[in-house]
């Protein structure tokens, strides 16, 4: 099995072909069920941006691993009593999809960290088993998140369901793109869309990602 710097280089390379170079998209590494050295040896390799669902596991993590000055995305969904605890310990928070989550954040947001960058996740395919705004919702959650003092709202994360082609990919994560240009429109400071895995990497860049969040083309098969 190719080594963690291998792997990174790769993804780094299809990131370069998949994007125009001006505008490569950023690469947050999702490092849930990864081991600590695992991480550090991603951080070696360059990489500053890295991603956790299940806040009981990522604490600890972060806590080891302070020393190396990295930005940590919360992924995973959210369950309003972990509110203060994603607040205090992480720099961007990708799934918020109800004013609830929002409101507690920026309650819990301590006053000598800067805003919590905020993503609204929507749920583009309408599936039952995900979270997610749906996208009529988007603009009444965008406009309560911007009056919040303590959360800096950067975008929109989606997570379309799996699909076998190319084509059928690039379809449904230009269908994000329209919504993300259309809230840029009431809002042309928000700069993040959160769009693309390890199998739908190209596609999503080629519609217009700006952040892609790759696990298992970077660390390997998850075991867990
Ligand atoms: C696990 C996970 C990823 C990474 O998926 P890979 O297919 O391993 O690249 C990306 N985004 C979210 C929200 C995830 O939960």
């Amino acid at each position: 099995m190719p080594r963690i710097s291998e792997k990174i280089e790769s993804v780094q390379t299809r990131l370069a072909n998949a994007s125009n170079e001006s505008e490569k998209p950023l690469l947050l590494a999702v490092s849930k069920t990864r081991s600590v050295p695992d991480i550090r040896e991603a951080s070696f390799c360059g990489l500053k941006n890295f991603g956790e669902n299940y806040l009981q596991e990522a604490l600890p993590k972060i806590a080891e691993l302070q020393d190396l000055d990295l930005i940590w995305h919360f992924i995973g969904s959210i369950q309003s009593n972990k509110t203060a605890e994603i607040a205090q310990h992480f720099d961007w928070v990708h799934t918020v999809d109800r004013e609830k989550i929002a409101r507690r954040l920026s309650e819990n947001r301590p006053e000598n960290l800067n805003p919590l960058n905020l993503l609204i996740q929507i749920n583009i395919d309408a599936e039952d088993s995900k979270s997610g705004v749906a996208p009529d919702q988007i603009a009444s959650l965008a406009e309560v998140i911007s009056h919040y003092p303590r959360l800096k709202l950067r975008g929109l994360m989606a997570i379309p369901r799996p699909r076998d082609t190319f084509d059928a990919q690039l379809k449904i994560c230009q269908k994000v793109k329209n919504h993300f240009d259309r809230l840029q429109q009431q809002y042309p400071e928000i700069d993040t869309l959160s769009l693309g895995m390890s199998a739908d990497l190209e596609a999503a860049v080629q519609a217009g990602s700006s952040l892609v969040r790759i696990g298992t083309d970077i660390f390997g098969p998850r075991l867990k």
